[in-house]
């Protein structure tokens, strides 16, 4: 049973569109539960009715024809009741429907399961049989299984359909919408450009050639080029392989002489695609005929034929001479975008970036945040390949992508943006004025940075200090460690850029979704694993390194400020603070002079530090919560993970209450408490801060502004007020519209989340 469900799933999941998709579900499930009938009813949302899509037994002319409300027949049913329906006589339950034509009548035993898709009923897939019988038990169950599986890559293969039915749409262009995660806050209207890793064949994106001959020829050149590197190959290793070893060659070169594959790919060529496009489709198609083969043998041969496609598609990608023209408002969209990539782009011309893979907390999005590009990231479902040259809106505050969108939806967009950008203008004018409310308490508003490309950016904003130098962004850039004198300039040059102001830099946070190329670390559970100062400790010689290096930086200037990431107890902190200590009298011995002992702090990011907050403020100068693990560890919620985004509730009422928690139990003990979350950057969260006694905020560049503007609106008593009634709400949905609502009612204009769509 494992082993179908696994191939037919494997099967499923490499189809080109949906319709394939669901032929190989219908044909593959019948074959498998050995019964008569197999189809698959699809729900249509703008008509609301279920539509016979695909079958295997029944009458395939009327496939896509028909359709039936949702209210109607034993599929209706299923689908509303969402739970498999099983009976050995359909004809007989009330609500049969007969339709006139499918061939159904001649089924008595009929087993209905919902295919539901992150709570939403997609469809219903049926099977059959003319005999009267219930499926039994295993046969139910194993449909379920399926039909779980399935829906992910129906839903999937669904909005990829979609886009290729308004592609063919030369009337009124309907939109399709993707949703994401939230990368970097903004909105963006502009082209798409896909960019690729080189030789994924998953991954090349469609294009148009413009010059069939010369694409003909290039093509041909290339294989060419594989037959050489083959061949080479082989003599060189003929010494070192076993006849049947070397047998393998022969069959790639045969692969290469056989006219099919490149006479397929040059057909495609000649209808007008691009030599890449072609060769990715022809070999994905051939891979997939043999992944699907019984014998082991010829599955064997599905990796062949792959590793040769990669060849031929890493000569096309290498020898491509067509250099981009980036569109003047570019969105680059790629499955797992880097740093690189953007370096690619013009900086005048990139507005807007789109990564299938990753969180608002990779890299990319960080950089993004710094830079001030509008981003969503994990845009799981996109189906990105498909979307070079269109047009694309990105919203970054709510993570969502249009592509083709309406003129209403596109003016709609235009708007916000226009009047974000004037916005933009007007918080310029308060870029001097101190950060303090109506009546006059004051909050410093600091930065978080990672990069030099922040430190101008958050000059120019107003920015007070530095709450968060995130270092572990500079060590993400190099192919090794950073020695102690790279790591002592990069940290000076920080430090030099906002003296006298202070920068609180933290040690490095590697783990997580944070790894190093140069130091993988592979575990099950990388959230709950070896991350933070858990990997520091462990490496004393990096932490010494490290602290070391920032210490130097500081002799002269004395705005350092360093603090520990993850701490969850305090014999932590006690081991890394005598780790710091050794390294400064160390440094002090070996210069032979006094250096400053920086201010150090803790991350209070961890429930267990919470707890402790009042035995860990004891040991240090002063404390930060970072907030965007605070409520991924109180929540049980996977920060990066897409699927449960919208469990992840920075304005739940535990985060909250922790935060509460965390700022009285800092002040009983004397210290100061600040914020270093993406929370801090929240304007309507921001408001609750201060009035809970936060003493600094720290966040983007980008948000600065904003929140500096909120601030200045209300004054310290209508915020206090505002907390104590969030304080007693018991959601965070009830939390966001009280602020929405409260800070309406004082005035001001509007909050970093406009309302969009
Ligand atoms: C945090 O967890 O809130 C934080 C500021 O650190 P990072 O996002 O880098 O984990
Ligand atoms: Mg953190």
């Amino acid at each position: 049973m494992l082993a179908s469900l696994r191939s037919i799933v494997q099967e499923v999941n490499s189809a080109d569109d949906l319709q394939m998709a669901l032929d190989i579900i219908v044909s593959r499930i019948r074959d498998a539960v050995n019964t008569d009938v197999c189809s698959v009813y699809l729900h249509d949302s703008a008509a609301n009715r279920y539509i016979f899509m695909a079958t295997e037994g029944l009458n395939k002319d009327f496939t896509g024809k028909i359709s039936m409300a949702v209210d109607e027949g034993l599929v209706g049913q299923v689908a509303l009741r969402e739970e498999p329906i099983n009976l050995h006589d359909a004809e007989s339950h009330p609500n049969f429907l007969f339709l006139p034509g499918i061939g159904e009548e001649r089924y008595s035993a009929f087993l209905g399961v919902p295919i539901i898709h992150q709570r939403e009923v997609l469809g219903v897939l049926v099977v059959q049989q003319k005999k009267q019988r219930r499926f039994d038990e295993e046969e139910e169950a194993f449909l379920v299984t399926l039909s779980a599986q399935l829906a992910g890559v129906i839903a999937h293969a669904q909005v990829t359909g979609s886009i290729d039915a308004m592609a063919a749409d030369d009337g009124k262009p309907r939109s399709a919408r993707f949703k994401g995660v939230a990368g970097a806050p903004g909105v963006a209207l502009g082209q798409a450009v896909v960019v690729s890793p080189t030789a994924d064949l998953n991954a090349v994106p469609r294009r148009e050639c413009k010059n069939v001959e010369a694409e003909l020829k290039f093509f041909h050149q290339c294989l060419e080029s594989v037959r050489v590197d083959i061949r080479a190959l082989s003599s060189k290793l003929s010494s070192k392989l076993a006849p049947q070893e070397q047998a393998l060659f022969d069959v790639y070169l045969r692969m290469l002489d056989d006219n099919a594959l490149a006479n397929e790919v040059d057909e495609r060529i000649k209808q007008g695609q691009w030599a890449q496009g072609a060769l990715s489709k022809v070999i994905r198609m051939h891979v997939r005929t043999f992944e699907s083969m019984e014998d082991p043998y010829l599955q064997e041969r599905a990796v062949d034929i792959k590793d040769l496609g990669r060849r031929v598609l890493s000569y096309l990608q290498a020898a491509a001479t067509e250099k981009v023209d980036y569109p003047e408002q570019t969105i680059l969209i790629g499955e797992e975008l880097t740093a690189s990539m953007l370096g690619e782009v013009p900086p005048e011309k990139l507005c807007g970036l789109i990564s299938v893979l990753g969180s608002g907390n990779s890299h990319v999005a960080i950089l993004a945040r710094a830079m001030g590009i509008p981003t969503v990231m994990g845009a799981v479902d996109l189906p990105f390949t498909q979307l070079e040259g269109g047009k694309v809106i990105i919203d970054g505050y709510n993570g969502h992508v249009y592509f083709n969108p309406s003129e209403e939806l596109h003016n709609r967009f235009q708007s916000i943006y226009e009047e974000e950008q004037q916005f933009s203008k007007e918080l310029e004018t308060i870029k001097d004025l101190p950060c303090e409310t109506t009546d006059h308490h004051r909050i410093p508003l600091w930065v978080n940075t990672g990069l030099m490309a922040d430190v101008a950016r958050s000059l120019d904003r107003g920015a007070e200090g530095v709450g968060l130098f995130r270092t572990e962004v500079p060590f993400l850039l190099r192919e090794r460690f950073p020695s102690e004198e790279e790591q002592r300039k990069i940290y000076r040059q920080q430090l030099q850029a906002f003296a006298p102001m202070p920068v609180t830099m933290r040690t490095l946070d590697i783990g997580g979704d944070k790894s190093l190329p140069y130091f993988p670390i592979q575990e099950d559970n990388p959230f709950l694993g070896w991350r933070g100062i858990r990997v520091t400790l462990d490496h004393p010689e990096l932490f010494l390194v490290q602290v070391r290096a920032m210490m130097k930086a500081n002799a002269d200037m004395n705005n350092l400020r360093i603090m520990f990431p993850m701490i969850s107890s305090v014999p932590e902190l006690e081991e890394a603070l005598e780790l710091l200590y050794r390294a400064h009298d160390e440094l002090v011995e070996e210069l032979g002079f006094e250096l400053p002992l920086p201010e150090v702090g803790v991350m209070i990011e961890v429930p267990a530090a919470v707890y402790q907050t009042r035995e860990l403020a004891k040991r240090v100068n002063f404390l930060s919560v970072g907030s965007n693990d605070l409520t991924q560890y109180l929540l049980a919620v996977d920060r990066n993970n897409p699927r449960v985004a919208d469990l992840y509730q920075a304005y739940h009422p535990a985060v909250l209450h922790a935060l509460k928690s965390v700022v009285d139990d800092g002040h009983a003990e004397g210290k100061s408490v600040g914020i270093c979350g993406e929370l801090a950057g929240d304007p309507g969260a921001a408001v609750l801060l201060i009035a809970m006694g936060y003493d600094i905020l720290s966040m983007n560049a980008t948000n600065l502004p904003r929140v500096k503007s909120v601030i200045r609106s209300i004054s310290y008593q209508q915020a206090k007020d505002i907390l104590a009634e969030a304080m007693t709400l018991d959601s965070s949905r009830h939390i966001m519209e009280l602020l929405d609502d409260r800070l309406n009612e004082a005035g001001v204009k509007r909050l970093l989340r406009p309302v969009v769509a």
